[in-house]
C-alpha cells in the first residue's frame, strides 16, 4: 500500500508540467493536479466561400472583409499524473509544444480522437510510426467503422479517397492499442467515461462519429468540443450555417444547437479545435438570438493588466482590480436607470469634485472593450457636456453582457492567475473571500475600495471602445 503511494506521487511529479517555460502561445486552463492546456498548430484566416447558409447580412455584419479568424489546436490534458492527447493536429508544432511544457511524445498514455480528419490525426504518426509509442488510443465506434468501410469509401471517385486512406494507416500504426466506445448523448443521464475523469460525448454531423470530450477537472467541468465550430464568429451567433467539409450539415447544425444550449446554460469552459487563440472560453445566449463567445483572458494579459494597475495606482486592493476587469465586460450598463436619471447623476458629480486627477481615457480590463473616461474632459471643456452623456448612454445600450455564472467562472479563472502572482496586497486575502461570497448571491457590482477613493479620487464615466473612438477621440 505505502509503496502504491510513492509511485503515485513520483509520477505526479515527474508530470507536472512546467509553467516557468510556457511560451505565451501555449494557453493554460488550470494547472495542477488537473488542467488543460490548449496547443497550437496554427492560426488561420478561413474564408467565408466555406460557408453554406450565411446570408449577404450575416457575412456583412459578422465577416465584413470576407475572413473568418481561425485556428488549428490539439489539447493536452493533465489529470493526477497522467497525460492525455485529444487530437495530435497536423504534427507540426505539436512535439515543439510538448516539449516547451516539458514533456516528450513518450510521456502520454493516452490519445483521445474526436475525428479522423488529417488536421487531427496528422500527429500520430512520425517517419510512418506510431509517434506516441506508449500510447492507447480511444475513438467513437461510429467514425472507425465509417473510416474502415469499403463501401464508404468506394463511393468516391479515387482521387477523393485520401482521408480513408490517411486514417487506415494511421490506426493500423497503433494496431492493437486502437479502441472504440460509444459515445453518449450530451443530455443523457448516464455518461461514458473513456478513462476516469474523461467523457466521451456524440457530436455527430462533422463526421459520423464525431466526438467531444469532457473533462473533470476538480469541482467543475470542460468540454473540448473539437469541430463543433469552424466560423466561431458567425456560427455562434448563426448556429445554423454549415461548411461545406461538414459530412451531414444538417446533423452538424443540429448539434451544433443542443451543444450552445447546454454550455451556455451550464456556464461550461469550453475549448474548440478550430477557435482561435486562445480557443478558450464560454459562452452565453444574446437575448437578440445566437450565442456569444467570450475567451478566457490569458495569464500573460491579466499579469500586464494587474500590474499596471498596481503601478499606476498606489492603493489598489483586490476589489480595485476586480472592477477593473467587471468593467471591461459589464460596461456602463448597470448604473443608468434611464436617461434623464444619468443627466443628473453625471451634472452632480461634476459639480461635486473638484480636483480631477489621472489620465484622461485609459482601458478597462485586459481586452479593452470599454474605457474609462475621466470628467476632466468635461471641466476642461474639451468634450461638450451633452456629447460626453450621449456618448455614456450610447455605450451603455451597446452591452451584450454575460450572464452572471459566466461573469463567475471568467473571475474565478482570474483570480486562480492573479494567486499565482502572489501579490503584496492589504486584506487580499479577506477581500477576495467577500467578492466570492457577493458572487454567491448572485450580485456582481462593487465601488471602489476606500484606499483607492481617498489617493485617486476616480471621477470617470465607462465609455465603449466604439463609441469613443467614433465619437470622442478627435476632440483630445
Ligand atoms: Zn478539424
Amino acid at each position: 500500500m505505502k509503496k502504491t503511494s510513492v509511485l503515485f506521487f513520483a509520477a505526479v511529479f515527474a508530470i507536472m508540467p512546467a509553467t516557468a517555460q510556457q511560451t505565451p502561445e501555449i494557453f493554460q486552463y488550470r494547472s495542477t493536479p488537473v488542467g488543460v492546456s490548449v496547443l497550437p498548430e496554427l492560426q488561420q484566416n478561413g474564408h467565408v466561400h466555406t460557408l453554406i447558409g450565411a446570408t449577404p447580412g450575416i457575412l456583412k455584419k459578422y465577416a465584413p472583409d470576407g475572413i473568418i479568424p481561425s485556428a488549428v489546436n490539439a489539447f493536452l490534458i493533465y489529470r493526477y499524473g497522467q497525460l492525455t492527447l485529444i487530437d495530435a493536429g497536423f504534427g507540426r508544432k505539436l512535439f515543439e509544444r510538448l516539449q516547451s511544457l516539458g514533456f516528450t511524445a513518450d510521456d502520454v498514455s493516452v490519445v483521445l480522437l474526436t475525428h479522423l480528419h488529417g488536421d487531427h490525426i496528422g500527429g500520430l504518426l512520425r517517419d510512418g510510426k506510431a509517434a506516441f509509442p506508449n500510447a492507447t488510443v480511444y475513438l467513437s465506434k461510429q467514425e472507425y467503422d465509417y473510416w474502415t468501410n469499403d463501401e464508404a469509401m468506394n463511393k468516391l471517385p479515387e482521387d477523393r479517397r485520401g482521408n480513408f486512406e490517411n486514417a487506415r494507416k494511421t490506426l493500423a500504426a497503433y494496431e492493437e492499442k486502437v479502441f472504440t466506445f460509444e459515445p453518449a448523448e450530451i443530455n443523457a443521464e448516464a455518461q461514458r467515461e473513456v478513462i476516469p475523469g474523461i467523457y466521451g460525448i456524440a457530436a455527430f454531423g462533422h463526421t459520423p462519429g464525431h466526438t467531444m470530450y469532457k473533462i473533470a477537472l476538480g469541482t467543475e467541468e470542460f468540454l473540448v468540443w473539437a469541430d463543433l465550430t469552424h466560423a466561431t464568429a458567425i456560427q455562434l451567433p448563426h448556429p445554423e450555417v454549415a461548411v461545406t467539409y461538414d459530412l451531414h450539415p444538417e446533423q452538424a447544425v443540429a448539434t451544433r444547437k443542443e451543444v450552445l444550449a447546454y454550455a451556455a446554460k451550464n456556464a461550461l469552459p469550453v475549448a474548440g479545435s478550430h477557435i482561435a487563440f486562445p480557443s478558450a472560453g464560454w459562452v452565453f445566449e444574446n437575448k437578440q438570438g445566437g450565442y456569444v463567445f467570450q475567451p478566457a483572458l490569458t495569464p500573460e494579459a491579466v499579469k500586464k493588466t494587474v500590474n499596471e494597475q498596481l503601478q499606476k495606482y498606489a492603493g489598489t486592493r483586490l476589489q480595485d482590480i476586480y472592477k477593473n476587469f467587471f468593467q471591461d465586460y459589464f460596461g456602463p450598463g448597470h448604473i443608468i436607470p434611464d436617461a434623464a436619471a444619468a443627466k443628473k447623476y453625471l451634472q452632480e458629480e461634476l459639480d461635486a469634485c473638484t480636483e480631477t486627477a489621472g489620465v484622461a481615457v485609459e482601458p478597462a480590463g485586459s481586452e479593452g472593450n470599454f474605457y474609462r473616461v475621466n470628467l476632466s474632459v468635461v471641466k476642461e471643456k474639451k468634450i461638450p457636456f451633452n456629447l460626453f452623456l450621449d456618448a455614456f448612454i450610447e455605450s451603455a445600450n451597446d452591452v451584450i453582457a454575460p450572464p452572471p455564472a459566466v461573469w463567475t467562472a471568467q473571475w474565478n479563472h482570474i483570480i486562480r492567475i492573479i494567486d499565482n502572482l502572489q501579490l503584496d496586497i492589504p486584506d487580499y486575502e479577506a477581500d477576495k473571500e467577500r467578492l466570492n461570497n457577493l458572487l454567491a448571491e448572485g450580485k456582481y457590482v462593487v465601488h471602489h475600495s476606500d484606499t483607492y477613493e481617498e489617493q485617486h479620487k476616480p471621477h470617470y464615466r465607462i465609455i465603449s471602445k466604439s463609441v469613443f473612438e467614433k465619437k470622442l477621440r478627435k476632440r483630445l
